[in-house]
């Protein structure tokens, strides 16, 4: 239960001390980092289910022109065409595939339209005939029969290839779904993606080169084809076309209309109100319309949870709703006057910490929200609750800007006294983690009752002692983190999953760079290259996007069993480096053994939880100055700031910390507990 014991009980003032180097180096030069889990999903888009239709269409779009000449020499006239349509339906349903289409329209048009007539007219003829007949159809693979045969094969597959399979990594939010026949329910769910690499392809694309796949119009099986239209179909008109180059600064320009684009995300200790915070702010928003709201509060109330009808807009999963609790991240898109947030809304249950973890990695700004309730904002901060590790996980993984939400003031009469004392507690221990007292803002808030989130409070026990920001203004006055637009493309994988049709999905924020439909990307590990088939920003088709976009990306040309959470796409002409051992810079935590030779640790990073061992430690360094104050030490304990080499089970791809911040961070987590934050310093094989 104790599981981040020793984060959690951990004094800080010892060793944050007026210039210590933790406190000093987050800021720029140093910095630890992050980590995260691997069964984490986002809240995506549930699939669009008019598919169906588009495929009835499409199915049946050839007869026209299949059956247009067969009457008299005569075209078919549109109730003639219905009409034999209609028959053949009713025949298909008695004959099955037994019989060629071509001797059914046959038979159809001899009747006169008369269905039974038909029937008996083609049960009547020689079987033998009428075998010999179809084999010679499916053997010569003449125009009408072969296409009779394959519309049935096309039917029988739509049927079977699921509309939303979305084989998530964690399983969950696995939404709707049929089962793909000769798929055990393992597969389905959890391990479809092993943790080893190697394994033979199931996917057809796999078996061929790269090249090869480049050098063929990326199409998939034709009949599936019509189902994944909604999302690529832009992308199949440009794959013929050359590439058009874009001026990525200027078009961002264009698409944010002047908007900044914000990665935000929300962290506190569990029932701290995050969900009903956000939730609340995006009804008032407009994100969230009346009805479904109304849907929320007469579901909650049904299932005895009436307060937190605000908190379903974010907690989508039956287990989440159950349970009173964020699990996953949830993602959800909104505006301010000049930005454009993708807001996360993180878990604050001590056990879903590494998903927290993975949301904050991709964070640009945080709200940290506390219960203002007496007793509850101690219990938060002060025994074994989340707002320390929290505050100080997202410090490391490189979020500077903070908005510290003083949730539930109704609780306590929106008195300024308790506000205050919080402010004082809070703001001593956020400078200590590293955050610039210019860069952190306290809003008193009630996310309950709605009040100070999008506009501010009229109620005069709020106006007549503060007059700052509302949560909104403050959102919309964080500066908006500068984009490594210029930098070769990574997106770091944060989900992996099969949709329809041919390829695969994977979801991630862009770290760096930028990428176009029908670029060529190289994912590190396994060292593959594959082509960019679809792009979906906000789940919308877009044809390219940039870094800070989170992105949804359709791969086509490498088997999605070598693609794991965790890996790298990049530019092939600029390669991450993957490596199983590499040196780093690291500030020990708390730790109650100290760190040996041999030491296991699970490294996180990114996206990535890989377990580790710390293979030497190299030196201790001086905290300010990262002189070597000890080579070889025989240990490390609390506090000190050291170099060790790292090695890990299955290569990683990382970057130099100095090269790029955001791929050179880590955090080392050891039982439960972020036992360390690190930088890169050297990568060796
Ligand atoms: P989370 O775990 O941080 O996401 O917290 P939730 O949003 O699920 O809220 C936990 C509980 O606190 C729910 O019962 C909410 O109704 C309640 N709550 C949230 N915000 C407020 C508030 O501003 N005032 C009061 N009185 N209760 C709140």
């Amino acid at each position: 239960m104790a599981r981040h014991r020793n984060v959690r009980g951990y004094n800080y003032d010892e060793d944050f001390e007026e210039d210590d180097l933790y406190g000093q180096s987050v800021e720029d030069d140093y910095c630890i980092s992050p980590s995260t889990a691997a069964q984490f999903i986002y809240s995506r888009r549930d699939n669009p289910g008019g598919y169906a239709e588009t495929l009835e269409e499409e199915e049946y779009g050839y007869e026209d022109t299949e059956h247009s000449n067969c009457i008299s020499n005569r075209p078919l006239t549109g109730v003639e065409k219905a009409q034999l349509e209609s028959c053949l339906d009713h025949m298909r349903e008695v004959l099955g595939e037994s019989v060629a289409e071509k001797v059914m329209v046959d038979a159809v048009l001899q009747s006169k339209f008369d269905v039974q007539q038909a029937l008996d007219f083609v049960l009547s003829q020689d079987k033998q005939n009428m075998k010999t007949k179809n084999e010679d159809t499916v053997l010569t693979g003449k125009a009408t029969k072969g296409k009779a045969r394959e519309s049935q094969a096309t039917r029988i597959e739509s049927d079977i290839v699921p509309k939303v399979t979305k084989m998530t990594v964690s399983g969950r939010k696995q939404t709707t779904g049929f089962e793909v026949p000769g798929m055990t329910v393992e597969e389905n769910g959890h391990n479809i993606f092993p943790p080893q690499k190697g394994f033979s392809s199931g996917d057809a694309n796999a078996n061929l080169g790269a090249a090869e796949i480049l050098s063929k119009p990326v199409l998939p099986p034709q009949t599936i084809q019509p189902l994944e239209e909604p999302i690529v179909a832009p992308t199949q008109k440009r794959s013929g076309k050359a590439k058009q180059q874009i001026d990525v600064k200027a078009e961002l320009e264009k698409r944010q209309g002047g908007k900044h684009l914000l990665n935000l995300v929300i962290i506190g200790h569990v029932d701290a109100g995050k969900s009903t915070l956000m939730g609340h702010l995006l009804y008032l928003l407009g994100n969230v319309n009346k009805r479904t709201m109304h849907k929320y509060e007469q579901e909650s109330k049904k299932a005895g949870k009436a307060s937190f009808a605000y908190a379903w807009v974010l907690d989508e999963t039956g287990e989440e709703r159950e349970r009173g609790v964020t699990m996953d991240v949830g993602m959800t898109k909104f505006e301010t006057k000049t930005k454009v947030i993708t807001l996360m809304d993180a878990p604050g249950h001590k056990d879903f910490i590494p998903n927290m973890i993975t949301g904050a990695a991709q964070a640009d700004v945080a709200i940290l929200v506390v219960d203002a309730s007496r007793g509850e904002f101690e219990a938060g901060f002060e025994t074994g609750g989340q707002t320390r590790e929290h505050g100080l996980l997202v410090r490391s993984l490189g979020v500077t800007q903070l908005a510290v939400a003083v949730n539930k003031m109704d609780q306590v009469n929106w008195q300024q006294e308790r506000f205050q004392e919080i402010v004082n507690k809070l703001g001593q221990f956020l400078k200590q983690a590293g955050f610039k007292e210019s860069d952190v803002a306290y809003i008193p808030t009630s996310g309950l009752g709605g009040e100070n989130l999008v506009t501010r409070s009229q109620s005069s026990e709020l106006t007549k002692w503060y007059e700052g920001k509302c949560l909104l203004e403050q959102i919309d006055s964080f500066k908006s983190p500068q984009r490594s637009v210029d930098k070769p493309f990574r997106l770091c994988v944060s989900d992996v999953f099969k949709d329809q049709g041919s390829g695969f999905c994977v979801t991630g924020k862009i770290d760096a760079g930028y990428i176009q439909v029908g670029d060529r990307l190289l994912a590190m590990p396994p060292n593959e290259t594959c082509t960019v088939k679809g792009i979906a920003l906000h789940d919308e088709p877009v044809d390219w996007a940039a870094a800070g976009d989170h992105v949804s990306l359709t791969l086509t040309g490498m088997d999605i069993i070598k693609i794991n959470v965790g890996c790298i796409f990049c530019c092939p002409k600029e390669p991450i480096k993957a490596c199983t051992r590499f040196r780093a810079r690291v500030l020990i935590f708390n730790i109650e053994i100290p760190i040996t030779k041999g030491f296991p640790v699970l490294l996180h990073f990114q996206t990535v939880s890989e377990p580790a061992t710390i293979r030497k430690l190299l030196s201790v360094l001086h905290k300010s100055t990262g002189e070597v104050t000890k080579k070889k030490p025989k240990c490390l304990t609390k506090g000190q700031n050291a170099l060790i080499e790292l090695q890990t089970q299955r290569p990683v791809a990382l970057e130099l910390y100095k090269d790029f911040k955001e791929l050179g961070r880590f955090m080392l987590r050891y039982g439960g507990s972020t036992i360390a934050a690190g930088v890169v310093a050297e990568i060796k094989e």
